[in-house]
């Protein structure tokens, strides 16, 4: 499951094509006159890893390393207070869409990624689906897996799907699409309920434009919508609506939908409005227009695109209990890099907590106050 290069004066390992595991070629020759490489990946303590699609520094989270999985939008479990738990195993993007909120794919603010073991996700997310049915008689979890990327490029996502369904009533996933395959599909049949497929435009070029790659294959990703829709698996058709960029191809994708029966059981189509985040990227000339005429000009096309929680089963269901009050000085410490310069990553109480605008470093115990705590996602500034 893993190839092995040696590049310069260092043994470079890919496993399952994202794990990049690098170790100095004099530690690796000291280490490899005893151990085997599968021992040396796992417990050389000199090694270096990466993601190897976005070629960033990555953790990669285990139980043991003590890193609690709630409290941070790249990665973990978030719980917005209903049925539905978002379940984020990594962070990274194989695309890199010209108006993606998260600036994903090759990135100019993103420095760190992030995976999660996948027995430590799902044992959280046991914990996590228990007390909401203790809290929340009959409702349906959902185990909903998005994140900040790509989520197939999990290198365990089959089997992560497949063990969630043990746990919740409904499995669904954001994708794009395009690691995805026939084998992929079928092999998911009976684990998961729904897709929700990005497809921004049907025109090959203008695709590759919005993707932010030449080599994005929108045949590929039509003709997965396709095997989808013909498999157990619901699929949801979910474009990206950027104003002066795909005005004219959002009816296209409506009509490319209804014609290969997405939405069978679930709504069949989420049109997105595109949004300017600060850390995102922009597309130049995009307009941004105002929910409300985002609202009525989707009305105008077809109600059915006005979406509610309702149209997925999502339900109000108590809360995990905050552990931070806005305003509350804290003492943590350093733990991991953030996702963004400057920014760290401490721990305190069960919850992992974004550090802003510091410039300390791993290990170093700051005094911080907290500046964002709903749904259980930290922020803090140092004091
Ligand atoms: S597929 Fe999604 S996460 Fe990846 S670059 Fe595009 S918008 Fe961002």
């Amino acid at each position: 499951m893993f190839r092995k290069t040696f590049e310069g004066n260092e043994v470079v390992f890919v496993i399952r094509d994202v794990i990049e595991v690098r170790i100095p070629r004099k530690v690796y020759e000291k280490y490899s006159r005893r151990y085997s490489d599968e021992e040396i990946i796992t417990y050389c303590e000199h090694k270096n890893i990466y993601n190897h699609i976005t070629k960033r520094r990555m953790y990669y989270i285990t139980k043991e390393s003590g890193i609690p999985l709630i409290g941070h939008t790249a990665f973990g479990l978030i719980d917005r207070g209903t049925n539905l738990i978002q379940v984020r195993p990594c962070s990274g993007c194989n695309l890199n869409c010209i108006f993606c909120s998260v600036d994903e794919g090759i990135s100019k603010t993103r420095v760190t990624d992030y995976m999660i073991d996948p027995d430590y996700i799902l044992e959280e997310f046991e914990k996590l689906a228990e007390f909401k049915r203790r809290h929340c008689k009959g409702v349906k979890i959902e185990a909903h897996i998005d994140g900040q990327g790509e989520p197939f490029i999990y290198p365990y996502m089959v089997d992560l799907i497949k063990r969630l369904k043990d746990i919740a009533d409904i499995v669904s996933v954001q994708t794009n699409g395009t690691l995805l395959d026939e084998k992929k599909i079928s092999e998911l049949e009976g684990y998961l309920d729904r897709i929700n497929l990005s497809i921004n435009s049907l025109d090959g070029k203008k695709a590759k434009l919005l993707a932010g790659r030449a080599d994005y294959d929108i045949d590929h990703v039509k003709s997965i919508a396709k095997e989808i829709a013909d498999s157990e698996i619901d699929l949801l058709i979910a474009p990206v609506w950027v104003p002066k960029y795909n005005d004219g191809d959002i009816m296209e994708i409506l009509e490319f939908g209804k014609r290969i029966g997405a939405g069978r059981i679930w709504k069949p189509f989420g049109v997105q409005k595109y949004i300017k985040y600060r850390f995102g990227r922009h597309p130049k000339g995009a307009k941004i227009i105002s929910f409300r005429d985002f609202y009525s000009r989707l009305r105008e096309i077809d109600r059915n695109l006005i979406l509610s929680p309702r149209d997925f089963g999502i339900v109000k269901c108590r809360s995990l209990p905050k552990r931070f009050k806005i305003g509350e000085r804290v003492k943590l410490r350093l733990e991991m890099h953030g996702r963004i310069k400057g920014e760290m990553i401490g721990i305190a109480r069960d919850r992992v907590i974004q550090v802003t605008a510091t410039n300390k470093k791993i290990g170093e115990v700051v005094n911080v106050r907290i500046t964002r705590n709903q749904h259980n996602i930290y922020v803090a500034t140092p004091v």
